[in-house]
């Protein structure tokens, strides 16, 4: 074993305990139990109850600028706590773990949508600044190792300095995410890319960079996040 491994021994992201495998079996089973299963709404793939359903109650009545898009678990514990930790308290490594569990299940799913890039949804610099990083950025890096898609992670910016998200309901979400992204270069003739965040809860800083991106040329835009939450 090394020093580094001494010194800083891998964890489990969802519980904390030294873990050398990454999740531990107790996690993993619980996590396991999160993964989002069929049937799911056709759109932003949270799951909906009955296989005839094709849409959840908030996309049968929401236009969206995106495509469709998926996330990996339900935004429960033990998920909801690391993705926390991952996203405040610099757990970085996590998004490996995670980019690698993604990969693994939903990996295939992606690459049927073809996407050219990859986008994380950016931060405002102050944000970035004061946090020391962008947690949708490092998903986005470890994500495209493994399925060998480039990410772009400068070609979306945050101009405006806007409220977290999770403080407003719905139309304020909307409103407060008006003019807060803007796209650097013209995307005319791009096909499709794919947008990653780490949560996606009613989808509204999703479809704020999704309209962008299509105002910039792009035809379809897919998101992927760790989590989703059913309702806010
Ligand atoms: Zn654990
Ligand atoms: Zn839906």
């Amino acid at each position: 074993m090394n020093l580094k491994k001494i010194l800083w021994p891998e964890t489990c992201p969802f519980c904390g305990k030294v873990c050398a495998d990454g999740i531990c079996g107790e996690c993993r089973k619980r996590v396991d139990s999160l993964q989002i299963k069929e049937p799911t709404c056709m759109k932003c793939g949270k799951p909906v109850s009955a296989s005839e359903q094709e849409y959840c109650h908030d996309c049968a009545h929401t236009h969206y600028y995106y495509e469709k898009g998926m996330a990996m678990w339900l935004h429960k514990e033990p998920v909801s706590t690391s993705v926390y930790q991952f996203k405040y308290h610099n757990q970085r490594f996590y998004g490996k773990l995670y980019a690698a569990e993604i990969a693994a299940e939903k990996g295939a799913q992606i690459l049927r949508w073809r996407p050219e890039i990859i986008i994380p949804v950016p931060l405002h610099s102050k944000r970035k600044r004061k946090r020391g990083y962008n947690q949708a950025e490092i998903l986005s890096c470890e994500l495209g190792k493994i399925l060998e898609i480039p990410v772009c992670r400068k070609l979306v910016k945050r101009i405006r300095y806007t409220e977290p998200q999770k403080k407003l309901g719905n139309r304020m979400r909307k409103r407060n995410l008006e003019k807060a992204f803007a796209v650097t270069h013209s995307m005319e003739g791009v096909k499709s890319v794919l947008v990653v965040d780490d949560i996606y809860t009613t989808g509204s800083t999703i479809d704020a960079v999704a309209k962008e991106l299509r105002k910039a040329g792009v035809s379809k835009v897919y998101f992927l996040t760790i989590s989703i939450g059913q309702g806010y």
